[in-house]
């Protein structure tokens, strides 16, 4: 079973529920795909090595083959092309590596050149194999190097964890897209209910199974709560708002480790979780 931790906005504790349940299982993947900000390892203590590199193919142009025909430039969706009076100028860090261009060119006058923006970490233990990708700093397309982070899925592991960057955008459907479950951790603010409507959104366009954690109970209001109840969204778990949970968690203590009692609630929630998707 693959697990999706996703979150309409950074901060709101996706990381915390990840690492709890994979801490609080056996033999689980653990991934980290919020790869402009990988930060379970620190809750880890395990040692990483690096075991894959992240590209994508940019175009190269043959000014000997090229007739500046510009059908290349004018139907790059990115804007990567641009057509100047005597080349097509190549802007990589726009290039989102489609390879449309090289496809179109009636000169076949366009190569590609593997280009790397992120590296994929690799550590694991008896109970845990554990992958994050990180991309490179100026960077901007984060999700080839989580497409590149989920070929490392094992088929092996029962419980696959995947925790996702926030937000709704590509990234976040990037992780989703295959996943059997999504959990959306949310604070109960006016914020947090706002932005975990959009990720709702998303995921109902997408047509995935999913369910609410609400974290840091008990700092805002219950409107979350009644919108999950309006809209029949499970409610699979609360963490309250504790300043205890915040010391340890400044100290890259995971909440399970700090408080064992945690372990139970993080196993009643996969328990449930897997009656849903059945
Ligand atoms: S499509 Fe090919 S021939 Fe036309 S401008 Fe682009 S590279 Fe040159
Ligand atoms: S590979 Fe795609 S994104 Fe990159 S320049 Fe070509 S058409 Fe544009």
């Amino acid at each position: 079973m693959k697990v999706a931790i996703v979150s309409g906005k950074g901060g709101t504790g996706k990381t915390t529920v990840a690492v709890s349940i994979a801490l609080s299982h056996k033999k689980v993947h653990l991934l980290d795909a919020d790869v402009d900000e990988p930060n379970c390892s620190l809750f880890l203590n395990m040692s990483t090595e690096v075991v894959g590199v992240a590209k994508i193919p940019i175009p190269v142009i043959d000014k000997n083959k090229c007739t500046l025909c510009g059908i290349c430039s004018s139907n790059c969706e990115y804007n990567a092309l641009m057509k100047l009076p005597g080349e097509i100028l190549v802007h990589d860090k726009m290039c989102h590596g489609c390879g449309l261009c090289t496809y179109i060119c009636p000169e076949e006058a366009i190569t590609e050149l593997p280009r790397e923006i992120g590296k994929i970490y690799e550590a694991s233990n008896d109970n845990l194999l554990f992958h994050f990708g990180e991309i490179i700093v100026g960077e901007e397309l984060s999700t080839p190097v989580i497409g590149n982070l989920m070929k490392y899925i094992s088929p092996s592991k029962s419980l696959v964890i995947v925790d996702s960057p926030p937000g709704s955008a590509c990234p976040m459907v990037e992780v989703v897209i295959d996943s059997d479950f999504v959990i959306v951790v949310s604070e109960p603010t006016p914020f947090g209910l706002s932005d975990m409507k959009i990720v709702i959104d998303t995921l109902r366009v997408l047509d995935k199974k999913f369910g609410v954690v609400i974290n840091k109970d008990g700092v805002g209001d219950d409107e979350l709560e009644r919108f999950c109840e309006s809209e029949q969204i499970p409610i699979l778990m609360k963490i309250p708002f504790d300043l205890k949970i915040a010391r340890n968690y400044s100290k890259g203590i995971p909440l399970v480790q700090a408080f064992p009692e945690y372990t139970q609630s993080f196993q009643n929630m996969i328990g449930k979780i897997k009656e849903i998707v059945q």
